[in-house]
């Protein structure tokens, strides 16, 4: 028997204009063009589409009933949007995020700016896509939405690949539905099922992720609660001592989405914990950026973890992306960028390779450095957005007299990468 088509059920949080309709009917299905992959995140919804545009056809499984529309913003990058625009997702994606005309860099301590760098049509400019800011369950129902309007792909709920057998002539998944086990037969499986990927250790024996010591505090506040000086179209850098805090708007900026990063001893800091002891891990920073604890918003800790960096992103015809084979720190918020980075460049790989074992060696070769060079820029704005001292003074002048455009050359690497050049220009 095989696991139900998704039928969103009462206890799950889609608005209704997502419910599947009668989904039950199952494809045609040639066993060299169809593609399983195991989570519904960023990652797995993104691949689903750009192989259904390589012309497969695929079943996603996600473990969970259904999304959470959990309260938090993400950053789509012009590297990142471009993947989504060539799924035909751009318009709309423009519609329902910001796209913010800088960002500004503040001294956590004083408040005061130290530096804009230029977003805005200046990131259009320079990189041919815009750079925008959106709550993440707009980003994950764009998503969900394209998947189920399109005839090559299916979406399973409370469903997952358990394990799988590779053989002559593909691969058999193993997927557990509703206390019950099937075989689907596959040409590849893809693990796309984020940090805690059981499959990642279980059968592909790579390292746990490692808590790396930080919680990430992250809440949305209503705009009408913000300080005036908070308002307005711009993403907002805090530089603290070991600590720094971003703020951007989304939602036709009726919301402004803060994520602050402090150290912490162990995971467990992360929760049941009141707004006020959050608050005061920010006493000493300035009274804009503490007034944002004077609001209704409810703030939620999220543990910062790191896998180590990939040495490897397939094996036979079993590929891992996104956070399941490179969860990095959040610190250049290009976690997701990556995920959408290596669904695009997979099916492009799986699209012109019949051979399985071929195409999906192209695709580690084309993600291994560029995921490896982004991770170390994650740690190195870490490192430099936690100086404390004299150290920090110094690169504050440092930013302060470089030029705003030359900050934002620095991350041409970075945003001016594009699918069909595989890997980054180095
Ligand atoms: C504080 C913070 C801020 C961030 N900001 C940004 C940003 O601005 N820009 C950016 O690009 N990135 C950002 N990131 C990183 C980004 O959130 C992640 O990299 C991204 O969500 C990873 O997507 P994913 O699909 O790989 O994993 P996930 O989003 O974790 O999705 C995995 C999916 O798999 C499902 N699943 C889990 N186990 C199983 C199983 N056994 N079987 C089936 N399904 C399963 C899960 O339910 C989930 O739906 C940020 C991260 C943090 C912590």
């Amino acid at each position: 028997m095989r696991p139900n088509p998704l039928a969103v059920s009462s206890g799950t949080r889609l608005p209704e204009a997502l419910s599947f309709s009668d989904s039950s009917v199952r494809r045609d299905r040639n066993l060299h063009s169809h593609i399983v992959i195991n989570g519904a995140g960023i990652a797995g919804l993104t691949a689903a589409l750009c192989l259904a545009r390589a012309r497969f056809s695929v079943e996603v499984h996600e473990k969970a009933e259904g999304f959470d529309a959990l309260g938090a913003g993400i950053q789509i990058s012009p590297n990142a949007y471009s993947v989504l625009d060539r799924i035909g997702l751009g318009r709309e994606l423009r519609e329902c995020a910001s796209n913010p005309d800088g960002i500004i860099i503040h001294s956590a301590r004083t408040g005061k700016t130290i530096t804009t760098i230029p977003l805005g049509l200046d990131a259009i400019k320079r990189y041919g896509f815009p750079y925008l800011a959106l709550h993440r369950a707009d980003l994950q129902q764009l998503l969900f939405r394209s998947c189920n309007e399109n005839d090559n792909i299916q979406l399973f709920f409370s469903s997952q690949v358990v394990d799988f057998e590779p053989h002559r002539n593909g691969i058999t998944g193993q997927v557990s539905s509703n206390s019950t086990l099937t075989e689907q037969q596959a040409k590849a499986i893809i693990l796309a099922d984020g940090v805690h990927s059981a499959l990642r250790t279980k059968r592909l024996g790579l390292a746990e992720p490692v808590f790396q010591k930080k919680i990430a505090w992250r809440a949305l506040v209503p705009m009408s609660e913000v300080p005036e000086e908070l308002k307005g179209n711009n993403t907002h850098l805090w530089l603290g001592n070991k600590a720094h805090a971003v703020a951007y708007p989304v939602r036709n900026a009726d919301w402004l989405n803060v994520v602050a990063i402090t150290p912490a001893e162990n995971s467990d800091m992360a929760y049941n914990v009141s707004k006020q002891a959050i608050a005061n891990r920010f006493r000493k920073w300035n009274a804009a950026f503490q007034a944002l604890f004077d609001t209704r918003a409810g703030w939620t800790g999220w543990p910062i973890n790191e896998t180590p960096k990939p040495t490897m992103l397939h094996t036979g015809p079993v590929a891992i992306i996104g956070d399941a084979a490179h969860t990095m720190l959040p610190f250049a918020a290009q976690g997701a960028a990556m995920a959408i980075e290596d669904a695009g460049v997979l099916a492009d790989c799986l699209g012109h390779t019949a051979d399985t074992e071929t195409a999906l060696q192209r695709f580690e070769h084309a993600r291994l450095n560029r995921v490896a060079r982004v991770i170390d820029l994650a740690r190195q704005n870490e490192r430099i957005y936690h100086l404390g001292g004299m150290a920090a003074l110094a690169r504050n002048l440092v930013m302060k007299h470089t030029p705003p455009e030359k900050l934002l050359k620095r991350q041409d690497w970075v945003y001016g990468w594009r699918v069909d050049q595989g890997n980054d220009r180095r």
